[in-house]
């Protein structure tokens, strides 16, 4: 059935597609909006919340899952909650009304970059919690704006925060890629990035 959602509908799939009606739309993303839906996501789940403006009207919003021993490194899961623009007539569907058609295609700007996965991870973190599990390390999900627009105004100043080191990150997750068969595509990197190459010239 192509629905508003709520009846019959998965509530992880309902607040999905709540939140890609939030126009966090470049190049003047609803940011405001996006940061209040947050902020409530992190009162119904019983979660710390944390806001570091990192530039006028950039903040950078931490949900955080303490674990059973806080002097461990944390697990972040990043995602960016900026959109790329719309050439709206040549959309089936509004791309800021999260229509999902009888075949249960959810139709949104931002439902593949990157919404499905912050989604992803709240709804698996209030799984878990509700169920009880507890683990050993700190879970932060951090949400950045401008990462469409090269981050400049939003995780590349981030990193440099005090706000980031008191996270003691030990590892994190952030967006992929679609991959239209059976497989998943995963970005893999060690060590340092392979991009950060060094030049030195001897004598
Ligand atoms: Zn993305």
């Amino acid at each position: 059935m192509a629905s508003k959602g709520g009846e019959g509908e998965h509530p992880s799939v309902t607040l999905f597609r709540q939140y890609l009606r939030i126009r966090t739309v470049q190049p003047e993303p609803d940011y405001g909006a996006a940061v209040a839906f947050l902020e409530e996501r992190a009162r119904q789940l019983d979660l710390g919340c944390q806001k570091v403006e990192v530039a006028p009207g950039h903040v950078v919003t931490v949900l955080t899952w303490p674990g059973t021993n806080p002097t461990l490194s944390s697990i972040l899961l990043n995602s960016h909650t900026d959109v790329v623009p719309v050439f709206k007539e040549h959309w089936s569907h509004d791309p800021f009304e999260g229509f999902k058609d009888a075949d249960g295609y959810i139709y949104g700007r931002g439902s593949q970059d990157m919404k499905c996965v912050s989604i992803q991870y709240l709804e698996a973190v209030r799984r878990l919690k509700v169920e009880g599990h507890r683990f050993p390390r700190t879970i932060h999900m951090t949400f950045v704006p401008d990462e469409e627009t090269g981050g400049h105004q939003g995780m590349e100043l981030f990193v440099k925060r005090p706000e980031f080191q008191a996270l003691r990150a030990g590892f994190a997750l952030d967006e992929g890629l679609a991959n239209p068969t059976d497989a998943f595509t995963v970005f893999y990197s060690e060590r340092s990035p392979w991009w950060v190459r060094v030049t030195s010239t001897g004598k």
